[in-house]
């Protein structure tokens, strides 16, 4: 073999194996996201006078478990460290050996009652606790009142969604033709990292749609809307078909595992918030998270349109970019689909946010990495499922139609 030759291979080799990586972005408002530590909950079954408290499950939160007097029980529930944005996530189940009439008081140490109680008998089945059995004490913590007997009652703050429930999703989603559901890496405890790739033939140098979730452990009302969102892109319409034949999308549906199984408040494994990590990455699950995105968009010659991450708050409300950095060619498209949106449900209740850069969010992220639209889509900790669902399914039908005719 000649040396020339020799030096095209390598060439060849080096540029058929290169993958790009997400350029370091500098954001006005800094946030340091090196590791710092975090509490783990004991895993174990208290039982007192009777009474059994238990956390062993994914997603359960339960610190401690007391009791005050005869009729009185107190859950601890405290986060993963501080400080931390409040919102207080409770797991976990309750029987006691004979039936017994308890007061329960949810005890969040510096923070305020967030979650409504939801209770299940069987773990999959759950309703709202009935608001005549609850009531806020010292403005702060929450009181319930309890029917315990041997049958188990699950409580928690919100309808409990674990890395094995996203796994479930995933495997029914990979069944469309049109799916390739992948595992891209792994978080800081070792769970995997999923990326699901959306779209009819070939993703070369196809416009792309990226949708996010899950960063924040508790915020499962942002899951429950992207998930109809997902299943109006994949549906047998004809907007859809046509819709996947353009435009790829890549779903990245649980970007913190370990935060989610581990029943964590805010933060990941260490100790952060992911979303004030994307300008350094120095949090492996974004770190590999925007790695993948810049790699798969350009070793396809795609581009970003548009970056969508599903969380809750306390309102629905759409958080968004001021338009100056945005590519030329996107611009307006942002405000006519949320036109579009609000103008097909007059009767929801309707917020848009729009903020310059501040702090490393990912909406900021698509926005300077690409020059896309990049939207915080929060949905409300109590917003009725079905208001959920109906707006997922506008949400991604009037993208589609928008999309299909921009230019
Ligand atoms: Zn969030």
């Amino acid at each position: 073999m000649n040396k020339i030759y020799l030096l095209f291979v390598v060439i060849f080799l080096s540029v058929g194996c290169k993958s790009w990586q997400a350029t370091t972005l500098k954001f006005p408002d800094p946030v340091d996201t090196v590791d710092v530590p975090v509490q783990m909950q004991e895993r174990k079954t208290w039982i007192i006078d009777g009474v059994s408290a238990d956390n062993r499950f994914l997603t359960a939160h339960l610190n401690d478990f007391q009791q005050e007097n005869d009729s009185t029980f107190r859950a601890i529930i405290s986060p993963e460290n501080e400080p931390i944005n409040p919102s207080p996530w409770y797991a976990f189940k309750l029987w006691s050996t004979e039936e017994r009439k308890i007061d329960l008081v949810l005890d969040y140490e510096n923070a305020k009652q967030r979650y409504f109680p939801k209770i299940s008998y069987n773990g999959r089945d759950w309703q709202p606790l009935d608001s005549s059995l609850f009531s806020i004490e010292d403005k702060k913590n929450a009181r319930l009142k309890l029917a315990l007997s041997s049958d188990t009652l699950w409580l928690a703050g919100q309808v409990p969604v674990s890395s094995q429930d996203v796994a479930d999703w995933c495997r029914k989603l990979d069944q469309h033709p049109e799916v390739q559901w992948s595992t891209y890496g792994k978080s800081k405890l070792n769970r995997d990292l999923w990326m699901l790739n959306l779209g009819a033939g070939s993703d070369k140098g196809k416009p792309t749609i990226v949708l996010l979730c899950r960063q924040h452990p508790p915020e499962v009302t942002g899951w429950e809307a992207l998930k109809p969102f997902v299943e109006t892109i994949l549906a047998d319409t004809e907007i859809a078909r046509r819709f996947r034949a353009q435009y790829r999308v890549l779903l990245f549906p649980l970007l913190n595992p370990d935060g989610v199984d581990l029943g964590f408040w805010r933060h990941n494994a260490g100790g952060i918030d992911l979303n004030r990590d994307w300008a350094y990455y120095r949090q492996p699950e974004i770190r590999q998270t925007a790695d993948c995105i810049v790699n798969e968009v350009k070793k396809n010659r795609g581009t970003v349109v548009m970056g969508l991450d599903f969380h809750s708050t306390y309102k629905d409300v759409y958080y968004t970019n001021e338009e100056d950095l945005l590519r030329p060619a996107l611009k307006g498209f942002k405000d006519k689909w949320l036109g579009e949106i609000k103008a097909t449900l007059p009767d929801f209740s309707f917020r848009e946010s729009s903020s310059n850069l501040g702090k490393p969010v990912s909406k900021s992220w698509f926005l300077t990495q690409f020059g896309a639209i990049g939207i915080t889509y929060e949905i409300g900790d109590d917003t009725p499922q079905e208001v959920i669902r109906q707006k997922g399914r506008v949400s991604a039908e009037k993208m589609m139609g928008l999309l299909l005719g921009w230019d």
